[in-house]
């Protein structure tokens, strides 16, 4: 069994996303911690938090997985870019501590022409500036399409990351089927031997969400546009081989496919058809 939800919009509250994925016949849903491009959060009350905390345990949702900004980038070229990442990390874990026990995906990070290995120790860095012994939040990092600098887009650079992180186990990664097939893991044809590198490179027990994702490119070509289920080039009968994959039960898999909440709604109805 797994939980199943897409990306829901944060404009109406806490509690309201909830609402509006079980509308939509979820039972786990993303949501950015701000707006994705935008600069401030918008402070919300106590009791929203606590409304939205009460019908998780009452629905018997999964764990839910919130995402960061993306004008967040931990492994920026620029000072400034970096203390601004820091800053919007550190408020936005905070926050994510009044819905504890949940994921804090966020991508690891552009190195803008710094290089991997400096880009690596800025986010290590962070990273260790950021987590504490007694949050009940895990981040998440995102596997990426590799797309530019992006750092992330193979297993081992992931795991490099984690080695240099003291509180390891406050650390999972975040598998988005879309990025890593655009990365050049072929899922489709290979998804076992795939698994068994990532168990190799970072350890299978911190793959610990997915992002469900069809894409409009071919393996390998580091693109990352993202396409509906069944529509894409990794297709139907490999995407529901990864969402039944003894590996990956128990997990929250969320949608980030180009839909309105009708395709949502549809897309989340034929996965559960996978499921039963
Ligand atoms: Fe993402
Ligand atoms: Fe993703
Ligand atoms: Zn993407």
């Amino acid at each position: 069994m797994i939980y199943i939800g897409n990306h829901v919009s944060l404009k109406d509250g806490y509690f309201a996303m909830g609402k509006q994925e079980k509308k939509l016949g979820g039972d786990t849903f993303a949501f950015f911690t701000r707006n994705p491009r935008g600069g401030n959060a918008k402070e919300r009350p106590e009791e929203d938090f606590e409304n939205l905390r009460d019908f998780l345990t009452k629905e018997k949702f999964g764990t839910l997985v919130a995402h960061a900004p993306y004008t967040m980038n931990l492994a920026g070229k620029k000072d400034e870019v970096r203390e601004f990442g820091q800053r919007v990390f550190k408020e936005d874990l905070q926050r994510m501590e009044l819905l504890p026990g949940n994921y804090f995906n966020f991508h690891p990070g552009s190195h803008t022409g710094l290089g991997k290995e400096t880009g690596t120790r800025h986010i290590q860095d962070a990273l260790n500036n950021t987590l504490f012994p007694e949050q009940e939040t895990t981040v998440l990092l995102e596997t990426m399409a590799g797309k530019g600098a992006e750092i992330g887009s193979t297993f081992e650079e992931l795991a490099r990351i984690i080695e240099g992180v003291r509180l390891k186990e406050k650390v999972g990664v975040c598998f988005d089927t879309c990025h890593v097939w655009d990365a050049g893991y072929d899922i489709k044809g290979h998804l076992d031997e795939v698994l068994d590198e990532f168990d190799k490179a970072i350890g299978i027990e911190r793959l610990l969400a997915v992002h469900l994702n069809d894409s409009k490119n071919p393996c390998g070509s580091r693109k990352d546009r993202h396409e509906k289920i069944g529509l894409g080039m990794i297709g139907d009968e490999a995407l529901e081989r990864v969402v039944t994959h003894p590996l990956l039960q128990g997990r929250p898999f969320i949608l980030e496919t180009p839909n309105d909440d009708e395709g949502y709604r549809r897309e989340i109805e034929k996965i559960r058809n996978w499921i039963q």
